[in-house]
C-alpha cells in the first residue's frame, strides 16, 4: 500500500435511499479519483473512500453541497480507518442488518427528464403513464418495509424486462436502482372501465378525456388513492359530483395542465408559483381571477381556489389530452378517508363514478394531496400529506420512542424517535370506522417502516375522542395526556426549531381543557414540556353543544344576549328580525344550563360575528363561517373594535357588541368584518406584551402586524 494515502468511512443519514444517492456518490468518487465503495444499509448510506488525503475533504464537502434533488441529509459522520488497498470504486448491494434508521422518502412529482421521455415518440417510454426514475416517482405510497428495495415495494410483482434491468444495474443510468422502474413491456398497465367495470376499448387516456369532456364523473386511481374528476368549467358536472359525493359546499380542488394554465385561473402572489411547481406538488390556495372559466360551484363564495399541477405521468397525459382544468378531489364519501384499495374503491365509489381509469400497481398506503397556503412568512401547510409524509421534523432528541395520537378532526399522528418527529399522512376526521381503520393501518405501517417500538403514548385530554380511547387502550409502558392547545403551540415551536419558554396563542374551535371545561382561545405561557394558562377568551354558553357549532346563528344570539340582555331582541338588525322567534328555547337552555356547556372558543366568536354580518346562519363544513367572514373583511380598514383584558379574560362579548352596534348604525359588513379581525388581533398582541413577552420580540411583532393583520 502506498504511503500518502488515507481511508475514511463516511456515514450519511437522512432521506438518502431511493433518491439516487449511491450513483451520485459513485460519480463523485470517480471524478475525484478515489477508490472504495458505497452501499445502503438500514442506517442510511455507508461510504468508504481511499485516496490522497487532500481530495477526501473536498469529496465529503461535495456530498452535502451537490446531493440529489430528492435527498435530505440528516448528518454526515466520518472516521479514519486502516487502508484496504482498494483499486476501484464500487456500488455494493443493500444489507438489512442493523437498526433501521434510514428515512423513507416522500413521493415526488415527475421530473423534467421523465416528462421529456413520455413526450418523445422515439423513446421507449413514449406516453407510458408509470415512467419514473431515481429523481422522481412513487416512494412512501408503495413501500411495504425497509430497506427500500424493489421486493419491499408493491412493484415486486412486476418482473423487470431485460432493458429495464440493464438500466437498473447501470451506475451511469438515471434509473440505476430506481426501485419503481418500469416500461410498457414489463410494468403496470392502465385500463379504462365503464360503470359496470367492463373494459372500454381504445386508448384509456383518450377515452378518459373524452368522458370528462362529455360531462361525466371519472374515478382515477392515482398515486396515493382514488380521485374523482370532472370538467371544472362544467357547472352541471360539478353539481352532480357534489350531490353524489354528499359534499354540499366545501371547496373542491382543481388540476391545471401547466403553470400558464394556472395563470389564466388565478393570480400568483410572491412565492406561490414556486410552491405549486415544487416537487411536492401540493394544492396551493390562490386568489381566483374574476374572469376565470372555473364553475362557481367548484368553490362557492370563495375568493380562493385550490389548484395543483400534474404530479404523475398519468396526470400529465390526461391533462394534455383533455386540455382544460379538471376538478380532482379525494375519492370518498364526505368525511371518509380517500379510497386506495381497488375492491374497496369499486364498492365505495360505485354510486359516484360513471367510469374508472385504473391500473395494476397497488397503493400500499393511502396519501391525500397536501394543501398549502403561501404567507409572507413562508409556506403554511394546511394539510401536510402527499409529497411531505413521512419526512420528519428534526427536534431535540426524544429519550424514549413516542407514539402521539392526534385530535378528532383532520387527524394525523406522530412517531417520535431519536431526533425525528415523523408526522403521518392525513388520516381525516375520526368520526367513522373507515377513518379509525385508516389510523390503525397508518400506525402499523409507520412503526414498521421506521422500526419504532413505542414506549410512551401521548393522547388528547378529550375523553370522548376515538383517538384518545384507542391510545388509552394500547399496551404501552407510559401514557401521557396532553392538553389540546398546549399541543398546538408545542407543534408550532417544533416547526420553528425552538424550545425555549414562549407566550403562545392558540385560536381554535374547541379543545378539552385541564379543568374539564371547553377551551378554544388560549394564551399560554409555555415551553414544549409544560404550560400555564395566562389568559383566554371570556366563556359563553354553547346552547345545544355540538349543534351550536353547526348553527352560527345560535352563537350570534348568545353573544347579543350576553351583551345587551333582554333588549337584544329589540335591536334594529337584520339578523335579529330573521332569527328572534327561534331564540326562546335557546335562552331557556342557556338559563337552565342543560345541554349548554360554556366555552372560551375563538371559533364560536367568529361564528357569531359571521352570523351577525349575514354571512351565514348555518354551516356545512368545519370553519366555513369564519373562512367566509375573513374573505369579506376589507383589508384597507384600520379600525379595531375594543376587546379588553380583565383578570385573564379577553372580553369577546364587547367585540361582538361593537360589531352589532356598527351594523345597526348602517356600517358596511366589509368594514365590520375587518374591524372585528383587527380588534381581536390587536387585543391578542397587547395581551402578549402584558404577559411579559417584553421588548425582545417587539420588532418581530411589528413585522407580523404589518404582514398579516
Ligand atoms: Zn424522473
Ligand atoms: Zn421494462
Amino acid at each position: 500500500m502506498s504511503p500518502g494515502l488515507e481511508r475514511r468511512r463516511v456515514r450519511v443519514s437522512g432521506t438518502v435511499q431511493g433518491v439516487g444517492f449511491r450513483p451520485f456518490v459513485y460519480g463523485l468518487a470517480n471524478s475525484a479519483g478515489l477508490t472504495g465503495f458505497v452501499r445502503n444499509d438500514p442506517a442510511g448510506v455507508l461510504i468508504e473512500v481511499e485516496g490522497p488525503p487532500p481530495s477526501i475533504p473536498e469529496f465529503i464537502q461535495r456530498i452535502s453541497t451537490e446531493a440529489p434533488a430528492m435527498s435530505v441529509i440528516g448528518s454526515i459522520e466520518e472516521e479514519t480507518i486502516p487502508l484496504r488497498g482498494s483499486i476501484s470504486f464500487e456500488i455494493w448491494t443493500s444489507t438489512a442488518e442493523g437498526a433501521v434508521e434510514a428515512y423513507v422518502a416522500a413521493d415526488a412529482a415527475t421530473c423534467d427528464e421523465c416528462l421529456a421521455e413520455i413526450g418523445d415518440p422515439s423513446a421507449r417510454r413514449y406516453r407510458y403513464p408509470f415512467t419514473n426514475c431515481t429523481n422522481c416517482g412513487p416512494r412512501f405510497t408503495i413501500v411495504r418495509a425497509v430497506p427500500y428495495d424493489r421486493p419491499n415495494t408493491t412493484m415486486s410483482v412486476f418482473e423487470m424486462c431485460s432493458e429495464c434491468k440493464s438500466e437498473y444495474e447501470d451506475p451511469g443510468d438515471r434509473r440505476f436502482h430506481a426501485q419503481p422502474i418500469a416500461c410498457p413491456q414489463c410494468g403496470p398497465q392502465l385500463q379504462l372501465l365503464d360503470r359496470n367495470l367492463e373494459q372500454v376499448d381504445g386508448d384509456p387516456i383518450e377515452g378518459a378525456a373524452r368522458l370528462i369532456g362529455a360531462g361525466r364523473i371519472l374515478a382515477i386511481k392515482g398515486l396515493g388513492g382514488y380521485h374523482l374528476a370532472c370538467d371544472a368549467t362544467d357547472g352541471r358536472a360539478v353539481e352532480q359530483l357534489r350531490a353524489r359525493k354528499h359534499r354540499e359546499e366545501k371547496p373542491l380542488a382543481v388540476m391545471a395542465a401547466t403553470i400558464d394554465d394556472v395563470r389564466s385561473l388565478c393570480h400568483f402572489g410572491p412565492g406561490e408559483a414556486e410552491a405549486i411547481s415544487s416537487r411536492r406538488r401540493p394544492i396551493v390556495l390562490l386568489g381566483r381571477r374574476s374572469d376565470s372559466p372555473i364553475s362557481p360551484a367548484v368553490a362557492p363564495g370563495n375568493r380562493w381556489l385550490g389548484v395543483m399541477l400534474p404530479y404523475t405521468p398519468l396526470h400529465h397525459l390526461l391533462m394534455d389530452e383533455f386540455g382544460g382544468p379538471i376538478v380532482l378531489t379525494s375519492g370518498n364519501l364526505s368525511d371518509e378517508p380517500i379510497a386506495h384499495r381497488d375492491e374497496k374503491a369499486f364498492a365505495q365509489l360505485a354510486a359516484i363514478a360513471d367510469a374508472w381509469l385504473v391500473h395494476d400497481r397497488a397503493i400500499h398506503v393511502r396519501c391525500d394531496d397536501s394543501v398549502v397556503r403561501v404567507t409572507p412568512r413562508g409556506d403554511y401547510p394546511i394539510r401536510r400529506s402527499r409529497g411531505f409524509a413521512p419526512e420528519p421534523v428534526i427536534v431535540r432528541p426524544f429519550s424514549r420512542t413516542i407514539l402521539a395520537a392526534g385530535g378528532e378532526l383532520k387527524h394525523t399522528f406522530c412517531i417520535g424517535v431519536g431526533e425525528r418527529a415523523i408526522l403521518s399522512h392525513h388520516i381525516g376526521d375520526l368520526e367513522n370506522w373507515e377513518a379509525m381503520s385508516a389510523l390503525l393501518e397508518g400506525v402499523e405501517h409507520l412503526t414498521r417502516v421506521f422500526d419504532a417500538k413505542p414506549e410512551v403514548v401521548a393522547y388528547d385530554l378529550h375523553p370522548e375522542y376515538l383517538s384518545t380511547k384507542w391510545a388509552k387502550s394500547l399496551d404501552v409502558g407510559t401514557r401521557v395526556g396532553v392538553q389540546h392547545h398546549h399541543a398546538h403551540i408545542a407543534s408550532c415551536l417544533a416547526d420553528n426549531g425552538r424550545d425555549e419558554k414562549v407566550i403562545g396563542l392558540a385560536l381554535d374551535g374547541t379543545g378539552y381543557g385541564d379543568d374539564d371545561t371547553i377551551w378554544g382561545c388560549e394564551v399560554l405561557e409555555c415551553d414544549v414540556a409544560s404550560y400555564r394558562r395566562r389568559a383566554h377568551l371570556r366563556y359563553v354558553p354553547l346552547p345545544g353543544g355540538g349543534v351550536a357549532i353547526k348553527q352560527p346563528w345560535r352563537m350570534a344570539a348568545v353573544y347579543l344576549h350576553e351583551a345587551f340582555g333582554q333588549s337584544a331582541s329589540e335591536m334594529d338588525l337584520d339578523f335579529v328580525r330573521r332569527s328572534r322567534e327561534r331564540w326562546g328555547p335557546l335562552l331557556a337552555m342557556m338559563a337552565s344550563g342543560i345541554n349548554s356547556p360554556t366555552a372560551s372558543s375563538a371559533g364560536r366568536l367568529f361564528d357569531a360575528v359571521a352570523a351577525l354580518c349575514g354571512v351565514r346562519q348555518s354551516v356545512s363544513y368545519e370553519g366555513q363561517a369564519a373562512a367566509e367572514l375573513e374573505q369579506l373583511a376589507d383589508p384597507s380598514v384600520t379600525m379595531a373594535y375594543p376587546c379588553p383584558l380583565q383578570d385573564g379574560e379577553l372580553d369577546g362579548v364587547q367585540l361582538a357588541a361593537a360589531a352589532a352596534e356598527d351594523l345597526v348604525a348602517g356600517m358596511p359588513v366589509e368594514y365590520v368584518a375587518a374591524a372585528f379581525h383587527n380588534g381581536l388581533a390587536q387585543a391578542l398582541v397587547e395581551c402578549c406584551f402584558l404577559q411579559g413577552l417584553g421588548q425582545a420580540y417587539e420588532d418581530e411583532l411589528e413585522q407580523l402586524k404589518e404582514s398579516e393583520i
